[in-house]
């Protein structure tokens, strides 16, 4: 009987730190991508946490990590009228209370160091790959492509984010009504984008240069702007400046209503959505005008939220967006996203250690613990998310208060993060608010039971 094998389909940043967790637990993987290239024409940043680092860290990539991002290390909140409403100048306290920071990635060097550090990425990784059809065959599937070409595996993996062709397949193959057709809603839409680090001179007679209080703009500080309805978030990494401007609809939209009017916004669209903003003073002598006009990219999108109803069928299985989406204003995304891939992979590799090729019921099993391990909470940071984009956009102003105890919530659900259980980890960092979860066997041991070593 062949050996099992996964084929992941999707070489977003879920897909490939994926790779790298079957990789690392010795589990046989194929990654197909639709795209011809794995870094991806990004238009904006991304943020890890301190969770995501350590996962990073855990399959050995701190260094490169550390070298191709930069730390976040304050953010500066400023209200309807102007005026600083909030100032956090120290990020150190979750390198303290985690043991790790929160660091910045243009998303292309991202995917390249992901890339790199795979062993035998071109044996593994083939992109032009386009997902059309999943074919169910005795003890596995088959996936085929719209090149003609198909990979036979254990299983099928969909890390094909929010319009997951794999969860498609899922529905036709399961009885009506068990998967939504509508798995996401969208309450924002927003345009987002980067432009070069140091910020342009201002054109002449602009009236975007008009004096102000606030500080230069610099590297590694983030910068938010807070409207009735709007949210302007700038962060800047050592050599651009990045921005999304969150727009809130008048109305949730479903997905079949957004298709109707177009996944993205047109860059003709984007313009017209910014418009209001050009004037809005960002930092000293600058505006979002002057970055929008020497923009190196940009690019718009509605942004969904939601937790799909079941995230496994047969031998397919989701992780990343196309199982959760959050709202992206507190980066969680990604770091949710690698989190259920390291959680997926742990019920793969603890059922593997007993049956080398399980069958669909063993399976079943398998992705319904994970799926139990991770939906609540990726429900929970979901709300947390769209709570505190709310909250920013309230009419009348941001209610501070509750902002800053959404903010304490915060730690408590990083400290619980999930990491891989049979990669061995003892140069794990530690901070103040110590790493909850612990692997099987250690959790086995400090309830007093499991193996006596
Ligand atoms: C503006 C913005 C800012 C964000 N900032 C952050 C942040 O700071 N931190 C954070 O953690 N998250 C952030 N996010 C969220 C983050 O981008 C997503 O959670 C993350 O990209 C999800 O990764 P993924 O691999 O699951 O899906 P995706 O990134 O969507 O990747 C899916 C991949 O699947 C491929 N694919 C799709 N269909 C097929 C098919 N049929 N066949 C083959 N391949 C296919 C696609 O080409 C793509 O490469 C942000 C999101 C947005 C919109």
């Amino acid at each position: 009987m062949a050996k099992f094998k996964a084929i992941i389909i999707g070489g977003g940043p879920v897909g490939m730190y994926l790779a790298h967790a079957l990789q690392a637990t010795g589990i046989d993987y194929v990654l197909c991508e639709r795209r011809d290239a794995i870094p991806p024409p990004t238009a904006f940043g991304i943020f890890l946490w301190p969770h995501g680092l350590r996962l990073l860290h855990q399959i050995g990539l701190i260094d490169q990590t550390e070298a191709i991002s930069s730390l976040l290390t304050s953010i500066t909140h400023v209200g309807p009228t102007g005026d600083v409403v909030r100032e956090y100048s120290d990020f150190s306290f979750l390198q303290l209370g985690h043991g790790y920071p929160v660091r910045m990635f243009d998303r292309a060097s991202l995917a390249q160091m992901l890339y790199d550090n795979l062993r035998e990425p071109g044996a593994h990784i083939k992109t032009n790959r386009q997902l059309v059809d999943i074919k169910r065959r005795a003890g596995g599937v088959t996936a085929h492509f719209a090149d003609g070409t198909r990979e036979d595996g254990s299983i099928v993996i969909g890390a094909d984010g929010v319009w997951s062709t794999v969860r498609d397949f899922m529905r036709r193959d399961s009885p009506e009504g068990l998967f939504d057709a509508n798995p996401y809603l969208s309450g924002y839409r927003a345009v987002f984008g980067r432009s070069p680090l140091p910020p342009p001179t201002p054109r002449q007679g602009s009236t975007t240069s008009s004096a102000n209080s606030l500080p230069p703009l610099q590297p590694e500080k983030q910068f938010e702007y807070h409207r009735d309805g709007a949210k302007l978030q700038f962060f800047t990494s050592k050599r651009e400046v990045h921005y999304i401007i969150y727009l809130k609809k008048k109305e949730q939209q479903s997905e079949q209503e957004r298709k109707a009017g177009g996944f993205d916004l047109t860059i003709d669209d984007a313009d017209a959505a910014v418009a209001p903003w050009l004037d809005t003073p960002i930092a000293a002598n600058l505006t979002f005008g002057d970055l929008w006009r020497t923009r190196a990219a940009a690019g718009g999108a509605s942004l969904d939220e939601g937790s799909v109803r079941q995230w496994h069928w047969g031998r397919m299985v989701l992780v990343g967006d196309a199982a959760h989406k959050v709202l992206p204003n507190q980066g969680m995304g990604a770091n949710g996203g690698f989190e259920s891939a390291a959680s997926l992979v742990n019920q793969l590799t603890a059922l593997l250690r007993h049956e080398a090729n399980p069958n669909a019921a063993e399976l079943r099993q398998a992705f319904a613990a994970y799926q139990a391990e991770r939906q609540g909470v990726m429900v929970a940071f979901q709300r947390m998310a769209r709570d505190e984009l709310d909250g920013w956009t309230r009419a009348g102003g941001p209610s501070l208060d509750a902002l800053r105890a959404a903010d304490v919530l915060m730690s408590p659900m990083v400290a619980r993060a999930v990491r891989l259980d049979a990669v061995p980890f003892p140069e794990e960092r530690v901070g103040f608010s110590p790493w909850v979860y612990k692997v099987p066997a250690e959790a086995a041991r400090a309830a007093g039971g499991g193996p006596k070593l």
